[in-house]
């Protein structure tokens, strides 16, 4: 006879919930995972609001608003990469087949779960607040930036953060009757300057604060932010080509909308 499982829930069901789907999983460091799709007929869209947000995504901070604020990377993840760093060199020494090297990997996918769980736990309650305090959320579309080169551990991680955020922001707005837009990267959201309008030249990535010909001085990334932030306004404004993708979850009815190439016959240079 099986033993019932010694589960440990992220949260209670929500009362009324029936779960549509079911999945098991197990994960390199031997955990097993539980989880179930859900319609919560608790869940409310939120009252409309007016405010709207442009995140930009970076290396050196998780996020920047378009607000000004800068949402840093979590202090212990600093500490977590290094720590997988050395044990994946270690990893790297033992011989092959060996029960040295059998520990060696089971370190290392213990650390990397530490991280994940770390880090989903953050973006849950981030993309919880963004959802709930605007109406429209601005991203860029990282998905036409396939980081080939520069597979960094930081890069790497950053990347795998950022789309567990989006996907995250994606189905909250969903829930919540939030619309997320985001717009492609091919846009130069660092060197617009987002008071005027006029396309400054080359800015390699060290250069983290610059000031335009119209005297205006940004933040390299605050300043992508409020690009991005135009740039889906532009967007959901004029309505070009755009359709709000409506689903009815449980007889609700969501925006989400996907959209390439936001700059084009928008007013912005
Ligand atoms: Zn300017």
């Amino acid at each position: 006879m099986a033993e019932p499982l010694d589960i440990v829930w992220s949260r209670p069901l929500p009362s009324g919930a029936k779960p549509s789907t079911v999945t098991v999983s197990q994960d390199a460091a031997g955990r097993w995972f539980v989880s179930m799709l859900c319609e919560d007929p608790g869940v409310r869209q939120l009252a409309a609001t007016s405010a709207a947000v442009g995140i930009d995504v970076g290396l050196d901070h998780l996020l920047t608003l378009s607000t000004g604020e800068k949402i840093a990377n979590p202090r212990h993840e600093r500490r977590d990469r290094a720590r997988l760093a050395l044990a994946q060199r270690r990893l790297a020494k033992k011989a092959k087949g060996s029960a040295n090297r059998a520990k060696a990997r089971r370190e290392v996918a213990r650390i990397h779960a530490r991280i994940t769980d770390r880090r989903r736990d953050g973006l849950h309650k981030l993309t919880t607040r963004l959802v709930r305090e605007n109406q429209t959320l601005v991203i860029e579309d990282l998905t036409v930036r396939n980081m080939v080169r520069n597979r960094s551990l930081a890069r790497a991680i950053s990347d795998a953060a950022w789309s567990d955020f989006r996907s995250m922001l994606e189905y909250k707005a969903d829930w919540y009757g939030r619309e997320v837009i985001a717009v492609d990267r091919f846009f130069p959201s660092s060197r617009l300057c987002s008071a005027c309008g006029a396309l400054a030249g080359a800015m390699p990535p060290h250069v983290r604060t610059w000031t335009c010909g119209c005297g205006a001085t940004h933040d390299r990334d605050v300043n992508a932010a409020k690009n991005l932030l135009a740039a889906g306004r532009a967007v959901s404004a004029c309505g070009a080509g755009v359709r709000p993708q409506r689903r009815t979850p449980g007889g609700q009815s969501a925006t989400k909308q996907e959209i390439h190439g936001a700059t084009r016959g928008t007013s912005r240079r």
